[in-house]
């Protein structure tokens, strides 16, 4: 059956577990990917399917589940999984995107290696995901692709069916031209985004910078409607719209620039919040911590987020301020996600290093300064975590938005709990309420750290009112309004 939505990420909209030696799908529920809210897009539509793609033996194996119907509480839809072979994902995946496009994106130039790429292999997989994607698709179709390691779809897509409609979200950080424009193969990756009908990002800065990118390779026209003025203002920029007609080739076509705030879905984190369970868990961490304050940090070990800065703040306010010794407890999670790639091992053995030495130096029998935990903690218990913490303490050199940040704020029903967020983080351009750090400033960080800890409880209530009425304004189902008018109207309204 043919699709008037396709969905196209690289991630599965299920989980693939083994049960009684046979493999079985099940529904994904966790509330905080993003995966619920794209599958929640297939209702308004006769008919969706979602492209990923699946470690297979040969990639030409003719076995492939081409078309899986599944059926969960988001209705039924389609799912074609592309039989990617073990080198071909690496070559993708861990090479061209992680240590080529994603220290770019995040403006690390010096960890960007571009020699091992094997761009025909990049274009090979994005091609074949452009297929897959075309097959699915119906006449005139949204066709919807995430994230920049698919960034060749849309050009492809165009080639293979000029009448579908193509939208792009970029959930990382866009980076201005003089980095983007370190990437040889930059005019290639736009002259496809310039295939889609829109483009779409976090927040203003990011379109900004993509459209300083469009300008900086091609000649092409750019105008600007403003569409909601009266938020964001943190960045001091409206969120705007723009329309580019481009001229590269081809009919003229208008690519509009969307600023769409991926956000939380904050009735489920704070029912969640309020359960008994979670309750209990959270009395259990309190009774735990006997009046010391938990500081959380959660995220990904990886260079971006600011681990190491981190914990070199938290030694230094421990030297200078002896008097919160016993006092104050860091929770530092930090999950590997891309075990076996070297850039990642380096940064979980630094910060294993850092954590041993900040203990050693300051810990005693009966106080150990800092937690380390490197596997990640169920959404359900994360939620508690939330809860019981006095500060989450969010410190990226560079991130896309930082869910985490909005994730505490949902969950703090208490009305209690202070943030220190970097700059960096696209989420900070919602949350000027939080205590700002730039993580490339050791007085910076040093500073907010203590500020939050000193905090008045009047103070820390007045900002998380506001920072709760800022996640609330921009929460999950705000997010994707931005493509809905691309979207074909279903049959059975017309009927
Ligand atoms: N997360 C989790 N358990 C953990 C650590 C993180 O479930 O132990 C989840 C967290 O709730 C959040 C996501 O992982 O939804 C991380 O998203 P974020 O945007 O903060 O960072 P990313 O990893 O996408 O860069």
């Amino acid at each position: 059956m043919s699709s008037d939505l396709v969905i196209v990420y690289h991630r599965q909209p299920y989980e693939e577990v083994e049960e009684n030696g046979k493999t079985v799908l099940r529904e994904n529920k966790s509330p905080n990917g993003i995966v619920p809210t794209l599958k929640s897009f297939f209702g308004k539509v006769d008919h969706g399917s979602w492209v990923a793609w699946k470690l297979a033996d040969d990639a030409n194996d003719p076995g492939w589940e081409r078309q899986i119907e599944v059926e969960d509480s988001f209705g039924s839809y389609s799912v074609s999984r592309l039989p990617l072979t073990q080198k071909q994902v690496h070559e993708f995946y861990h090479v061209t995107s992680k240590e080529a496009f994603w220290p770019i994106l995040h403006s690390f130039k010096d960890r960007y290696n571009y020699d091992p790429v094997d761009w025909p292999n990049f274009r090979e997989v994005n091609w074949r995901f452009a297929e897959a994607a075309a097959a699915e698709a119906a006449q005139g179709a949204l066709v919807w692709v995430h994230d920049y390691n698919l960034w060749l779809i849309p050009g492809y897509l165009r080639q293979m069916r000029p009448d579908v409609k193509i939208a792009f979200f970029h959930h990382t950080p866009f980076p201005a031209p003089d980095m983007f424009n370190v990437l040889p193969w930059r005019k290639e990756i736009i002259e496809s985004l310039l295939e889609c009908d829109s483009v779409g990002f976090h927040i203003p800065r990011y379109a900004t910078n993509f459209a300083a990118v469009v300008q900086s390779l091609f000649d092409v026209e750019i105008t600007e409607r403003t569409i909601v003025s009266d938020d964001l203002i943190a960045e001091g920029t409206a969120l705007t719209e723009r329309r580019m007609p481009t001229r590269l080739g081809g009919p003229n076509r208008d690519v509009h620039l969307s600023v769409a705030p991926v956000g939380v879905d904050v009735d489920y984190i704070q029912s969640r919040a309020r359960e008994e369970a979670t309750e209990a868990r959270t009395k259990e961490l309190l009774d735990d911590l006997d009046s010391r304050k938990l500081i959380l940090s959660v995220g990904r070990t990886d260079y971006t987020k600011g681990g190491i800065e981190q914990l070199n703040s938290f030694e230094r306010i421990l030297e200078d301020r002896p008097e919160l010794r016993g006092k104050v407890q860091l929770m530092h999670v930090s999950v590997s996600a891309n075990r076996g790639m070297a850039a990642y091992g380096e940064i979980q053995s630094a910060i294993e290093e850092a954590v041993g030495r900040i203990n050693g130096r300051f810990g005693s029998l009966d106080w150990q300064p800092i937690t380390l935990v490197s596997r990640a903690i169920p959404f359900k218990d994360l939620v508690a975590y939330y809860r019981a913490a006095s500060v989450a303490w969010i410190t990226p050199l560079a991130d896309g938005m930082n869910l985490v940040a909005k994730e505490f704020i949902a969950s703090r029903i208490d009305g209690d709990g202070a943030l220190v967020l970097s700059e960096f983080a696209g989420a900070a351009v919602e949350l000027g309420a939080a205590v700002a750090t730039n993580p490339f400033s050791n007085r910076s960080m040093d500073v907010a750290i203590c500020q939050a800890l000193d905090m008045s409880e009047t103070e820390r209530r007045d900002r998380m009112k506001a920072m709760q009425s800022a996640v609330r304004r921009y929460d999950l189902s705000s997010w994707g309004l931005s493509v809905e008018e691309l979207l074909p109207k279903p049959h059975r309204d017309a009927a």
